[in-house]
């Protein structure tokens, strides 16, 4: 009955959803659901279709109960279904972030070569969306948040299933009216603002920069309603703060209560924890001690803050102790050696005495305003349009349309003839930065030929 379609199948560690999302997909759409003949009764197999085109899914995630290791079901499963797919779809838990077995199927898959997707499942409302930005790390492309349990994003994720499938129904989507519209539609109606979406912010740094000073500042100056907060990776505590603006959550913030915590922390721990604290934050506070200057390690957490795509907020801590040379040369550096987020604001403090601290509120929420803004696509067809007459793209590439897909950091897709240089794309980027007003906020482009 099935034979020819081509198959599509869905790996992933115990517990991520992979069953719900079996259903979900073979369930839309009243598609044909057929115990295939054949495949054993730890799999379950069975035809889907979408936007009239059918493929076969396989859950391979029934364990059987023999000796083996946890680690030995999880790589024998995925090898299996590696097998037997045209694509796979990464199932991951959105709300636990990466583990070892999610980093050892990826790594399995990127050996494979196949087509894969990564869907971030349990993503059930827009707030907790961003957290998919940690599973770039897997080296398999941008994640998906989706609900299988309810059915948000799944549409997406189909969609980009078909194009992976089949080239040319890719085509026939980019034509058919305006899907990517569509999706940024429904997104721009979640409601982003009216939902109580809690900021979440990292405070980051090297040890004895002031992190701690400048949260129990922070907290102090609130005259806040603070708690404890199980946080959004594994064995962290965030701090959750009423504010007057609303709420705000600091993430990882143990460390910074219990002085004894942090000390007790290697190094390495103290860099991992960052790290995590980066992924899964909506701002990051980067702390940097003027008295020592900007430091390679600096550099490398700043850079990291810019990879993982959310807005950057540089502080110059103990400012007070600093005469106006070394001022000088303290600003001199930043702009050398931390160019690449200059367009970041950069604010002169001191947790110690407080002097300067209370710009941080307008400076966080002004950096917030540009990377949660959306323009309405007319727009951006403009501005695009425009900035195609004036330069136009050699070899006659052109942009046929463009729409901002997505926002957090704003992501616009472009959809071209064919493919356009990195040169001409970054032309495209600084005139949608300028011309939006997103000086200080990182974007993506996602380019897609039709
Ligand atoms: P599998 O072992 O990977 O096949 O995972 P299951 O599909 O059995 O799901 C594991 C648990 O996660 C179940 O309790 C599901 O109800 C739950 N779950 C699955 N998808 C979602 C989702 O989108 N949101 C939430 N909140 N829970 C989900
Ligand atoms: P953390 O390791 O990043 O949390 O750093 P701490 O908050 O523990 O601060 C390290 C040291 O720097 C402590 O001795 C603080 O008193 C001191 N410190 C923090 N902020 C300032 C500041 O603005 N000025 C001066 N002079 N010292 C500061």
């Amino acid at each position: 009955m099935s034979a020819g379609l081509p198959v599509v199948g869905i790996v992933g560690r115990p517990n991520v959803g992979k069953s719900t999302l079996f259903n979900r997909l073979v369930g839309r759409r009243e598609a044909v659901v057929a115990p295939e003949p054949g495949v054993t009764r730890d799999r379950k197999a069975a035809e889907a279709a979408w936007r009239g085109h059918k493929f076969l899914v396989v859950d391979t995630g029934g364990w059987s109960p023999d000796g083996d290791t946890l680690d030995g079901k999880v790589s024998s499963q995925s090898e299996r279904a590696m097998a037997d797919a045209d694509m796979l779809l990464l199932v991951v838990d959105l709300t636990v972030g990466i583990t070892e077995p999610d980093a050892r199927i990826a790594a399995m898959l990127r050996r494979s070569g196949r087509p894969t997707l990564v869907v971030a499942n349990k993503a059930d409302s827009g707030t907790r969306d961003d957290g998919r930005w940690e599973f770039n790390r897997l080296g398999l492309g941008e994640a998906w948040a989706v609900s299988a349990l309810h059915g948000r994003n799944v549409g997406d994720v189909l969609d980009h299933v078909l194009e992976l499938l089949e080239p040319d129904t890719g085509e026939a989507l980019a034509e058919a009216p305006d899907p990517d519209g569509d999706e940024a539609a429904s997104e721009s109606e979640a409601p982003v603002e009216g939902e109580s979406a809690v900021l979440a912010v990292a405070i980051v740094g090297r040890p004895n920069v002031g992190k701690s000073t400048l949260f129990n500042r922070l907290i102090g100056d609130e005259r806040s309603v603070v708690h404890d907060q199980p946080g959004t990776t594994r064995d962290t505590i965030d701090t959750l703060v009423e504010t007057e603006t609303g709420p705000v959550r600091f993430i990882d913030t143990a460390g910074m209560r219990r002085k004894a915590r942090v000390d007790a922390d290697t190094e390495y721990y103290a860099n991992l924890r960052a790290l995590r604290a980066i992924d899964a934050c909506d701002v990051a506070l980067l702390i940097i001690d003027a008295t020592v200057g900007v430091t390679a390690q600096d550099q490398r957490l700043a850079e990291r803050i810019d990879g993982a795509g959310c807005p950057i907020v540089v502080l110059l801590n103990k400012w007070e102790t600093l005469d106006a040379e070394q001022r000088e040369g303290v600003l001199g550096e930043l702009a050398r050696r931390l160019h690449f987020v200059g367009e970041s604001p950069v604010l002169r403090i001191s947790a110690l005495t407080g002097r300067g601290v209370h710009r941080l509120a307008s400076a966080v929420e002004a950096a917030m305003e540009a990377y949660k803004s959306r323009a309405p696509t007319a727009k951006v067809n403009e501005i695009v349009q425009l900035a195609q007459s004036a330069q136009p793209a050699p070899g006659g590439a052109r942009v046929l349309y463009a729409t901002q897909a997505a926002t957090q950091p704003p992501t616009f897709t472009l959809f071209v003839n064919r493919e356009l240089p990195a040169t001409y794309l970054r032309y495209l980027e600084r005139r949608l930065r300028e011309d939006l007003g997103l000086a200080k906020t990182p974007l993506k482009l996602r380019v897609r030929r039709r």
